[in-house]
Parts: C-alpha cells; structure tokens; sequence
C-alpha cells in the first residue's frame, strides 16, 4: 500500500470518528431519524470528504441497508435499538463504521456484547490467518443468549468499491483466503436474539448505478446526471436535487431496468433484536500492528 493511500485511508477514518460521536448525541428519543441521517452526513462533508454511501439507520429487528426517505417522519424511541453506519471516503478510499445505540439503555448487555466481540474480532486478525479461521474464533465469542449473524459479512474494501470481492464471514466458511499486510478491510460482527438468519425487507431508499447504459426520457437523463456524480458509491433520494412526482417515478423507472439497483432493508427473519458493531481495518500497517481507522 502507498503512503498516500494509507493517508486518504486514515483521513476517512478520522472524519466517520466524528461522525459517530454525533451520531450517539444526537440519537436521542424524539428526534427524527432524517434528522440524524442529514446531520451526521453534513458534518462529513464539513470535513471536506463525501459519504461512501447514505447514513444506514436501522432499528430493532432491522439489521441494515435503511436509510429515512425524504421528509421521514419516523421518531426515535427510547427502546428502540438502532444500528447506525457510517461511511466517508478520501479520494474514494473508504472507511466504513457502525455502531448500536439504545437510548434507556435496555438492551446495554447486547450492545456491549457485540462491541465484545467486534475488538475480539480486530484482535484475531494479522498477515497469515485465514478467513475461515477468523469465523470460526469470532462466532465462538459469542455468548449463549445471542447468536452471530451468519448471513451477513465483514468485506474488504477498495478504491470506490465498498464491497471488493472477498466477504469477510463472522462464522467459518472453510475459506483459505489469508489477510496480508495492507489488506483494507471492514469487521462488522452482528448477533441476534433469534436464530442469526436475515431476509430481504422493504427497499430502503438506497440505490446504487449498475450500468453505464444510456437512457431515454428527459427525467431519467436528468437523473442519470445526478447519479453519475456519486462515483457508482451507493446513494439516496435524500441526496437528488430532483426527487418527487415524475422524478420519483424516474427513478423507479431506473430500477425496473436494471440500470439503479434498489436495495431492500435487510432484517431479522424471526423479528428478533440485531445489534452491529463496525470497524475498518488497515492489516499489519503500523510495523505489523493493525491499523484501525475508525477508532481513536
Ligand atoms: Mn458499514
Ligand atoms: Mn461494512
């Protein structure tokens, strides 16, 4: 890894540390969850970077991939356990981070629990361990009451690319894959209070380009233009100066032809608790040691 990639690595990180401090200040009960969503990303770019994708801010049994709609009127409520993750990127060199806050604190055991078991998780990896290996040591920190998530990964990261191939499972799937030094990677163990497994929910208002292929309509060119600016990084309909009516109908016009894909919120198939805790990781980059940017 070049010095100035390792830079724009840590540069990332540095800004989605502060974006997760205001993240917990500003999960209080009663505030809207747009609002959060559009504080945390505004205070990226104060910090002269872009987001990788839209704040995820996703509640209870959903584990991922919620983002609020525009105008969003969902509160926050005191129970509510919700996951929120973060990503920003330095000249498309990502650092990619989430956290899980419960505002009375009623579910505290299965937060620290999973934050437990993500610092065991950045603790296993070095140069040489196997990917298989490293599922198989993180499931087994796992405590009885809880189960890991083995339908979600971890995942390494490149440039403009958040999910760069090569899944990172927090369970064994016998892969021989061995992290090197310089590998970027995000750790990202989830546990349940059901049996671990997720489905496919609701879209949840986040969208990614999936082809170049021109199209016709003045609406959707105009989109098209928008959508182009995001570097093929996930977005939001939050994040289009042309969103509503026919825009809207556009941008759904998009999906159906394979040209945006839509992603669905990703939840509990028993509707039990999920809680997730994230960080990215830079492998043996400081004299052998881990770097891990998302972490003071
Ligand atoms: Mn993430
Ligand atoms: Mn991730």
């Amino acid at each position: 890894m070049e010095q100035s990639e390792k830079d724009n690595y840590i540069k990332a990180g540095e800004t989605v540390q502060k974006a997760r401090k205001l993240a917990r200040e500003e999960a209080k009960p009663g505030t809207k969850l747009v609002d959060i969503a559009e504080k945390v990303e505004k205070s990226i770019r104060n910090d002269g970077l872009e987001p990788a994708f839209p704040v995820n801010l996703s509640i209870n049994e959903q584990a991922a991939h919620y983002t609020p709609p525009p105008g969003g009127d969902r509160e926050l409520k005191a129970d509510d356990v919700l996951k929120v993750d973060i990503g920003a990127h330095s000249d498309g060199f990502i650092a990619d981070t989430a956290l899980t806050v419960n505002p009375s604190g009623k579910h505290q055991d299965m937060i620290e629990t999973v934050e437990k078991v993500l610092e065991e998780a950045l603790d296993f990896v070095e140069p040489g361990k196997t990917i298989g290996e490293f599922g198989r040591h993180v499931e087994r920190q796992v405590p009885g009451e809880y189960n890991i998530v083995t339908n979600l990964t971890g995942h390494y990261l490149d440039r403009y690319t958040q999910h760069a191939g090569v899944s990172v499972p927090n369970c064994d799937n016998a892969s021989t894959h061995e992290f090197k030094k310089g590998d970027a990677v995000a750790i990202e163990p989830f546990i349940s209070t059901g049996s671990g497994k997720m489905m496919n929910g609701k879209p949840g208002n986040i969208y990614m380009l999936e082809s170049n292929r021109s199209v016709r309509g003045r609406a959707e060119r105009k989109l098209m233009g928008e959508i182009k600016n995001f570097n093929g990084l996930p977005f939001t309909s939050r994040w289009l100066n042309n969103y509503g009516g026919r825009y809207k109908m556009a941008l759904n016009k998009l999906v159906q032809k394979g040209v945006v894909k839509s992603y669905d919120v990703l939840k509990d198939r028993e509707g039990s608790l999920v809680a997730q805790a994230e960080h990215t990781v830079l492998v043996g980059m400081d004299g052998g040691e881990n770097i891990v940017t998302t972490r003071r």
